[in-house]
């Protein structure tokens, strides 16, 4: 995205003696090609205050285009400014000299040599002919940024910012050529609750384009931003980041290949901690998950898969009291497992998954329904109750993805 300034160079301007005309005209003009006008200046003929004033825009903006000053006047300032801001060097530029000469000589006039002057341009210019009267314009680039002079003239000036200006903006927005993107990753959040966050922020704005995807792991935003550089597009990414973070940070994974998994290895080897998983109803999948993740044998140290009653009693040690008296799908039984899985196999954190993933119900219990607990070595327990829906194997990947989130947390 281009972002534009315009500077009306001129005292009468200042006076009011005329309109800023040129700068209403060339802003309509520039909207049309998607170029966002961010200030308009006007600036007498002073060769300080226009300077500042290009020093400013320096700062600022990519594009800036001045108009007015370019004659041969005393009061004529412009070239004089931007050289003190650029340092570039001035020179003559012959074509538009034969042009000026041969105007004088054939109105049988004696050329003065400050009419010279409008022939003066910047070496590396790019000039552009004034095909309507005396003075050309230039366009300059500088360090990605690009400065286009014009006379004051508005006929000269509209003319010269149809035959060259305009081409040369298309040209600048099509090189817009570097595209870079982010797939930012949530859970624990719906695609249509997560677009519904942010859609403010997806509707205004173009750059980067904003795209919720729901995923089997959880839900995926993927920005896409278009700029002339690496640098300019990845800032742009990280702008609409954080705006978005700031709306639904709370369910947020990570960027690019950090999905949930790799994110609580990551997060657990940092802590220094380690996990093992009791599991019922997931039957191994939240074990298999982790253990799929490279380096994941500093932090997982196995689990048990007690699908069986007998199993849960069995091996793990769960009472049978608890499971006679409140059921296997309880959260009583998935406290219990979660702390006898931590001792047995010597963990820090113990984590379970009991619950009935259909099609038949059991213990008079709903299909969806299931309870994940966590413990931590000073038995500290959450115990997550969840009513999933949709098929058996989707309820039990819900089931592995809520026991991630309660991890993250
Ligand atoms: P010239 O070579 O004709 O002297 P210049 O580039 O030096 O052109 P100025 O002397 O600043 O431009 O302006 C020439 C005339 O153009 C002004 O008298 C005015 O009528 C008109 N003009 C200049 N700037 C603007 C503007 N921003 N909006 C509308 N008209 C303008
Ligand atoms: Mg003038």
């Amino acid at each position: 995205q281009i972002n534009a300034e315009i500077i009306a160079v001129g005292t009468e301007l200042l006076l009011g003696q005329i309109a800023n005309t040129n700068a209403q005209w060339i802003s309509q003009e520039l909207s049309t090609y998607g170029v966002n006008v961010f200030y308009h200046g006007v600036v007498g003929d002073n060769l300080k205050r226009v300077a500042d004033t290009f020093s400013q825009a320096k700062d600022r903006s990519d594009l800036v285009i001045v108009t007015g000053g370019l004659g041969p006047t005393e009061d004529d300032l412009t070239r004089e400014a931007f050289q003190l801001v650029s340092k570039l060097d001035i020179m003559e530029h012959r074509p538009s000299l034969n042009k000026i000469e041969a105007y004088f000589q054939k109105q049988g006039m004696e050329m003065t040599p400050n009419n010279r002057k409008q022939s003066h341009v910047f070496t590396n210019a790019n000039v552009l002919e004034n095909k309507v009267g005396m003075a050309p314009g230039m366009i300059v680039s500088q360090q990605k940024q690009n400065w286009v002079f014009l006379p004051g003239v508005p006929k000269e000036m509209k003319q010269m910012m149809k035959d060259d200006v305009i081409p040369f903006i298309q040209e600048i927005t099509e090189n817009e050529s570097i595209i870079e993107s982010m797939v930012m990753r949530f859970i624990g959040i719906g695609e249509a609750k997560l677009e519904d966050e942010i859609i403010d922020i997806i509707q205004s704005q173009v750059n980067p384009t904003i795209a919720p995807l729901a995923q089997a792991d959880g839900v995926v935003i993927r920005l896409t931003a278009k700029a002339d550089s690496i640098n300019t597009a990845s800032n742009l990414l990280q702008d609409t980041k954080r705006k978005i973070l700031e709306r639904v940070g709370s369910h947020f994974v990570g960027i690019n290949e950090e999905t949930i998994d790799r994110k609580i290895i990551s997060l657990l080897k940092e802590k220094g901690k380690t996990i093992a998983a009791a599991e019922s109803l997931t039957g191994g999948k939240f074990t298999e998950n982790l253990i799929s993740v490279k380096g994941a044998s500093t932090v997982c140290s196995g689990g048990i898969v007690c699908y069986n009653t007998n199993v849960k009693t069995d091996v793990l040690g769960v009472s049978a009291k608890t499971i006679a008296e409140e059921g296997t799908v309880s959260e009583a039984c998935a406290i219990e497992m979660a702390n006898k899985v931590r001792n047995l196999l010597n963990t820090n954190i113990g984590i379970s998954f009991t619950g009935i993933a259909g099609p038949e119900p059991i213990e008079n219990k709903p299909v969806g329904l299931v309870y994940i607990a966590l413990c931590d070595e000073n038995t500290q327990f959450v115990v997550e109750k969840c009513n999933f829906h949709g098929s058996r194997e989707a309820i039990r990947r819900k089931a592995v993805l809520k026991g991630f989130e309660l991890l993250l947390n």
